[in-house]
């Protein structure tokens, strides 16, 4: 098999996993070597499906020996496999970069063999990539679950972020649906991330010169709509992981259907990508706008598929607006629908030497279709209808629209006819 051959079907392979996003490292160009990492991110691209695809987006190999039921790759799928050498993928990424294709590599495998001999083949790919290319740019890669300390420290110390896919909202859903995975097996690479980070991070007060352990930390990646799991569990979880493990990032995935199992979806199911959009917009509140997840939703619920979360928390807080905007404090004015931490500070700035009218705002970055109906500018309140008003709902729901801008189809899908039946493999 030729290279050309290997990259369109590790290529294609890798086009399942969302996790694809800016470096956040800070990594000046060196003399004699390729490439540099900044912390404003790797430039960003748009794919024909809409994603971020400023990274060669590969995996190493396809031939997987597990059999998740929702991965194109697993064992019992009939599917072209293929496997990269590091030199290949060394070679793919130095000539990408030099052609200007790409800003940096995101590397990820099924999983060859064994964990820990899947991952030695990345840290070879890396290795290589990092000493004979000299290749200084940024580099994402997925750990392996279940693989051993020794090989994650090794791989943390050539990659800037390195990450460990969860998949599954729960243990009962892993079971059923990724019978060869363990939470454990999970969980454990996460745990020891944060350990390794946290002890380089000290040897590095102690020695200025010590390599940088994943100077961009570490994600993981939950597919959304391929099991019953409610958005409550799904948030839940991402916020349980960002506090124990300090994850940089949870991403979303909308379950595309790959295949039949009878605890799937079935083939010709809609990707779901709204709730992917709409759990994106919660993730960002825990994030940024010190919403708690039992604020953003209840125990055992979905999301407001018609409203965004925060303007749904508004709409069951009523009693908490309007807020007049020459008041609030910061807090106050991050819960606004349509006020964001920049259009915030921004106000709290300009107050300092105005009252400030509806007409400001605009200019200050906030979306006033959205916000009119919760603020109040010098006691005023401008909106087309008034907060108990049961029209309210219907005036700042943004479903119209959005799903025309979230319908990007995912590429050259097989026909839900030609998916074959799982099978043991
Ligand atoms: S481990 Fe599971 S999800 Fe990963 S490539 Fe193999 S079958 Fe797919």
């Amino acid at each position: 098999m030729d290279l050309m051959e290997k990259l369109s079907i590790l290529g294609a392979a890798a086009r399942y996993d969302a996790s694809c996003a800016s470096s956040g490292s800070n990594r000046r160009g060196q003399k004699g070597s390729l490439g540099a990492a900044v912390a404003c991110g790797v430039c960003h691209s748009w794919s024909e499906d809409g994603r971020c695809v400023s990274l060669l987006k590969i995996l190493l190999s396809n031939a997987c020996i597990y059999n998740c039921a929702y991965c194109a790759n697993r064992r019992g799928s009939d599917v072209p496999r293929a496997t990269f050498t590091p030199d290949e993928v060394a070679r793919l990424t130095t000539e990408f970069y030099r052609r200007n294709y790409i800003e940096g590599l995101f590397l990820s495998s099924a999983v060859v063999r064994s964990p820990d001999y899947t991952m030695e083949l990345l840290i070879k790919t890396l290795t290589l990539l990092r000493t004979q290319y000299n290749f200084h740019g940024y580099v994402h890669v997925k750990v392996i679950p279940g693989a051993s300390q020794e090989l994650i420290q090794e791989m943390g110390l050539l990659a800037d972020r390195i990450s460990v896919n969860i998949e599954l909202p729960t243990s009962q859903s892993l079971m059923l649906l990724a019978p060869d995975k363990k939470k454990d097996d999970i969980l454990t690479p996460m745990g020891v991330i944060r350990q390794l980070k946290e002890a380089n991070k000290e040897e590095r007060r102690l020695f200025k010169s010590a390599p940088v352990f994943a100077p961009s930390g570490q994600s993981t990646q939950l597919i959304v709509g391929a099991t019953p799991d409610s958005d409550a569990q799904i948030l839940r979880l991402s916020s349980s992981l960002y506090e124990r493990y300090r994850l940089r990032r949870v991403y979303f995935s909308a379950y595309v259907p790959v295949g039949r199992h009878p605890s799937l979806p079935p083939p010709d199911a809609q990707t779901p990508l709204l709730r992917e959009h709409r759990l994106y917009q919660a993730d960002w509140l825990m994030r940024y706008y010190c919403f708690s997840v039992d604020e953003i939703v209840e125990q055992g619920e979905n999301l407001d598929e018609d409203v965004d979360p925060k303007t749904s928390w508004a709409l069951r807080h009523l009693s908490f607006f309007p807020v007049e905007v020459n008041k609030a404090d910061l807090p106050t004015l991050l819960r606004v629908p349509g006020i964001g931490p920049i259009s915030a500070r921004r106000i709290l700035e300009a107050r300092k030497t105005r009252q400030l009218e509806h007409s400001d705002l605009k200019r200050l970055g906030v979306v006033l279709k959205r916000a009119s109906f919760f603020i109040t500018c010098k006691g005023r309140f401008s909106a087309a209808v008034p907060l108990e008003s049961p029209l309210l709902r219907a005036h700042v729901q943004d479903r119209t629209g959005l799903e025309g801008q979230l319908q990007y189809p995912l590429p050259e899908f097989p026909s839900p006819a030609a998916f074959p039946a799982y099978t043991e493999g």
